[in-house]
């Protein structure tokens, strides 16, 4: 590791590229040119459409300034794995914007370059291109993803019909636990408050099950922003009513002793806390036995969660009719919820 600690770019931008990304992972047959020309080159192969995604994180937004850079790294490719993986496309190749604070040291860049290797390696993505600038704001990675579709159809936020089954994968409101936790650290650190912690660093979303999601399912998207919010646009797309039990959210255990120890409200957080990337779906209910396979096949927990209504086309409620909202939004319409 040359340079430890020192400035990050000090020998230049040429070989900052070259020791953080170039050449850290053997590249499928199909990239005929990758890092070190003007442009990647991809050869066509027979096979599924193109899928594209683009998403950014930031320090300060999506992780806690200073915190640890090989998660940060990790981050940025998962959250771009969720939005494929709620298409029910797999990702295949990646290109990284990154923009790195002139004053970050050089060991940061070199662990952030790491988490992102780890990423792309647990996903089978190949890194074939990029560009890398000095900010004078925050560190942020914005990683575009191409990946393909093996099914004839792509899962769409508008397919949902009524009488279709509500469903989300794995538990809820652990990574706005795990956040909190960080954000306002308790008097007494339990053992369980490390895994809530490392569902908002290294998320993890389902990549092998979404890609069976076209098998079954009417509808899907990530849950990104928080359940609430993101059914929400389940629901406006497809033109119709979510009836949510809120009941029926699964929880994780150490969610349940974090809620218990500090009275933080798990279901609250199940509903409206972000950065899960599970993914949330809709599926009629002769698709149970596929939907089943699935999980069995990719070993994924599924919960029923609610039911599609043709009543209150665009929203969300529960059982007594009671809207459900929140969720994180970069651009709230009121000044309060800044
Ligand atoms: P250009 O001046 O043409 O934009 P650069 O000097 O920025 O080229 O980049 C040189 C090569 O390194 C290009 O192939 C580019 O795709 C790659 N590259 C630059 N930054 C990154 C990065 N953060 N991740 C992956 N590849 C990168
Ligand atoms: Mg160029």
């Amino acid at each position: 590791m040359p340079n430890e600690g020192g400035p990050i770019g000090a020998p230049g931008e040429e070989e900052l590229i070259q020791a953080l990304f170039r050449g850290r992972q053997a590249l499928p047959e199909e990239v005929r040119l990758g890092i070190g020309d003007d442009a990647a080159v991809l050869a066509e192969r027979v096979g599924g459409d193109w899928v594209a995604a683009v998403d950014s994180v930031i320090e300060g937004i999506h992780a806690l300034p200073g915190s640890p850079p090989e998660a940060f790294g990790w981050k940025a490719v998962a959250v771009n794995v969720s939005d494929l993986a709620a298409m029910g496309a797999t990702p295949r190749h990646a290109l990284l914007a990154a923009a790195l604070p002139r004053d970050m040291p050089r060991d940061r860049a070199e662990g952030l370059a790491t988490g992102l290797h780890e990423a792309l390696a647990e996903w089978d993505l190949a890194l074939v291109g990029g560009d890398t600038d000095a900010t004078p704001g925050p560190l942020t990675l914005s990683l575009t993803l191409l990946g393909r579709l093996e099914s004839d159809d792509p899962v769409r936020r508008s397919g949902a019909r009524p009488g279709d089954r509500v469903y989300v994968t794995g538990t809820l409101g652990d990574a706005a636990a795990g956040l909190t936790l960080l954000s306002e650290p308790p008097e007494q650190w339990l053992p369980a408050y490390d895994w809530l912690v490392e569902r908002h660093r290294r998320p993890r979303p389902p990549l092998a099950f979404g890609r069976s999601l076209p098998g079954f399912a009417s509808a899907g998207i990530d849950v990104s922003d928080g359940l609430a919010a993101d059914l929400g646009r389940i629901a406006v797309a497809s033109g119709v009513g979510i009836e949510l039990d809120p009941q029926a959210l699964p929880l994780s255990a150490p969610m349940g002793e974090w809620a218990w120890a500090s009275g933080g409200q798990a279901r609250r957080y199940a509903l409206a806390g972000g950065e899960d990337f599970e993914l949330a779906f809709t599926a009629p209910t002769g698709a149970f036995e596929a939907l089943h396979r699935a999980q069995y096949a990719t070993d994924t927990r599924c919960s029923a969660i609610g039911r599609v209504t043709p009543e209150r086309p665009g929203e969300v409620f529960d059982p007594g009719g009671e809207i459900l909202t929140g969720g994180y939004d970069h651009f709230p319409a009121s000044p309060e919820d800044r």
